[in-house]
């Protein structure tokens, strides 16, 4: 194999591409194609250099050609641009979704051809996953349908008369309201440190981790603490689940669950939140 670092001219944007010659022509299309959306059937790759534009074809050795490079769409020289934008407005949903799904794939293929992922997207991916799931609309509304929002409603305003403020603005409510969802969601979420016994509610005692269940790694929960009963000695399961979703239903755990949780709610009534590393 032979790794190139390829420098492509498109249109005014230059990229920098890197190449393994053992993934071939077509994976190197689908890395231009990632990058500028000309797709690979479109491409006319040509050498840029003082030894004449030479196009690059699947002939080519690409272990061997210069690495300026520029790409030009075969496409936008034969459309006039009106043209073009009419084409763009016709398509459907359904072609538009597929063009969407083309370039994720093409994206994941750079990615695989680039190798594995860095340190830095590996550690990154978890909480990208999890800030989706906050935005998640059936979440949210799973969430929201969990609070008296009148009730907390009432008594953010109760709260705001007693301060002696009869006329709250509407960011003034707000944060009273936010108050008052925190001093519910306080009182009807349980600490647990060793859960009771599922069986007879007695003390237990932790038995170290067990084996995730499908239902659990389901919820995020790739880790289970198993605790004994002291009376009747049934073991208790406590999943570590990550998603707010399951927490919603649970509604227990330790600072993990109590923030994760939490959070789910903010987005739900549509107050601001941010991941602290
Ligand atoms: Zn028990």
């Amino acid at each position: 194999m032979v790794a190139r670092k390829f420098l492509v001219r498109h249109n005014d944007a230059s990229f920098n591409v890197d190449y393994d010659t053992d993934d071939g022509f077509e994976v190197f299309k689908f890395q231009l194609f990632s990058l500028t959306s000309v797709p690979p059937d479109e491409q006319k790759i040509v050498g840029d250099d003082d030894q004449g534009n030479r196009i690059v074809s699947d002939d080519s050795d690409l272990s061997k050609i210069c690495d300026k490079l520029q790409l030009v769409s075969i496409n936008e020289g034969t459309v006039s641009t009106g043209a073009k934008e009419n084409e763009e407005l016709l398509k459907s949903d359904e072609e538009f979704a597929r063009m969407l799904q083309a370039e994720e794939e093409a994206f994941l293929l750079q990615q695989y051809a680039a190798g594995e992922d860095s340190e830095l997207q590996q550690r990154l991916r978890p909480y990208l996953t999890q800030i989706d799931m906050y935005e998640d609309p059936i979440r949210q509304e799973t969430a929201r349908k969990t609070v008296s929002v009148e009730e907390l409603e009432e008594k953010a305003l109760v709260s705001l008369a007693k301060e002696g403020n009869f006329k709250p603005s509407k960011a003034e409510q707000d944060h009273a309201f936010l108050l008052q969802l925190l001093f519910w969601f306080k009182k009807t979420f349980r600490w647990v440190n060793a859960p009771p016994c599922e069986g007879c509610g007695g003390g237990t005692t932790n038995q170290g981790m067990g084996t995730p269940l499908p239902s659990e790694i389901q919820y995020g929960a790739s880790r289970v603490e198993l605790y004994r009963c002291n009376s009747c000695s049934r073991i208790t399961r406590f999943p570590r689940y990550n998603d707010p979703l399951k927490l919603v239903e649970t509604r227990e755990g330790r600072c993990g669950e109590w923030a994760n949780c939490f959070t789910l709610y903010c987005r739900a009534f549509g107050y601001e939140a941010r991941l602290v590393g």
